[in-house]
């Protein structure tokens, strides 16, 4: 498979037809970043690398890193992490407060708000220090020592997360997080923070298209079977209420985050990362997404 021919072709379509949506201003930092930017890097399970446009521009992950976050307390705590957060898409957007209320403060999935929200506070309490630790854990992932929170994108998130407050508060209320409330919102809009170019995304990424080992020091993070269950939660809520249509249109497991970040995986094969800032109303990257539904088509593969 010719994976850079491919890749050039689609990008050079995508650039062609326009950057329809709008950059996420709700966090005033990210606001000002240049919608134009558009990157994208693939790196096989045998580490054979494929790139065009910005590929090395570091950005907000943001929710992408709910992933790791999910991988790190799966890991310490297998089967019990489920008593705690579901594992059913929820159809609703990434913020929305509205089952909580219902499922009494379990949240639907890890992959929306809420739900991070809870793993947060579970690492808060398995960690001797969270924000380091964590990021330990996604430098070993990475193989890669410089990736780092963005101070100034959590701290611009702090200053205006009252839905994530709320969110926090609420569930709380039905006794589902434990620590105190300020530690896991300011753990949770670090993880948010994680600056990545598009090649530090896929190489963070591959152990999830690699049976749950990394390509640098081929170290173990999860068994096949706790891989492909990762897996399945991005399939069927990585995109909140646009799961289904991501699922349909592109065919891959895959995580978005409102920084304009899409990775995704072709489990044994490849990992993907794709850079484009403006989004479109559920959150998600216009161009990514448009992207990845080419990518697949054009090379034929999909986990279908
Ligand atoms: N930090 C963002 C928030 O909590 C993450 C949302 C996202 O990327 N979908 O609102």
């Amino acid at each position: 498979m010719n994976y850079q021919k491919i890749i050039d072709e689609t990008y050079v379509d995508i650039l062609s037809s326009g950057n329809p949506g709008k950059v996420a201003t709700y966090i005033p930092e990210l606001g000002g970043v240049n919608p134009d930017q558009f990157g994208v890097h693939l790196i096989t399970v045998n580490n054979e690398n494929y790139s065009a446009g910005d590929s090395e521009t570091p950005f907000s992950i943001q929710s992408i890193a709910k992933v790791f976050s999910l991988a790190m307390a799966y890991k310490h705590l297998g089967a019990k992490l489920w008593d705690r957060v579901d594992v059913e898409p929820s159809g609703n957007p990434f913020n929305s407060l509205v089952q909580l209320e219902h499922d009494e403060g379990i949240p639907r999935n890890p992959m929306i708000n809420a739900g991070a929200i809870v793993i947060c506070d579970i690492l808060t309490t398995l960690l001797d220090e969270p924000k380091r630790d964590f990021l330990e854990f996604v430098r070993q992932l990475s193989g890669n020592n410089s990736i780092n929170y963005d101070r100034n994108v959590a701290e611009s998130e702090d200053a205006t997360g009252f839905r994530n407050a709320a969110l926090a508060n609420f569930i709380r209320s039905f006794g589902n997080i434990k620590n105190d409330i300020d530690v896991v919102l300011d753990f949770y809009f670090h993880l948010c923070s994680l600056s990545m170019t598009c090649r530090e995304l896929a190489e963070t990424f591959v152990f999830l298209a690699n049976n749950g080992r990394t390509l640098f020091g081929d170290r173990r993070v999860l068994t096949p079977s706790e891989t492909k269950r990762i897996n399945a939660i991005m399939l069927t809520c990585g995109f909140y209420d646009e799961a289904g249509e991501f699922t349909y249109r592109v065919g891959l497991p895959g995580k978005s985050g409102v920084g304009g970040g899409i990775a995704a995986v072709q489990p044994l094969s490849y990992s993907i990362a794709i850079w484009s800032p403006s989004l479109n109303a559920h959150g998600n990257s216009v161009r990514g997404f448009e992207f990845l539904e080419r990518f697949t088509t054009r090379t034929g593969e999909s986990i279908f």
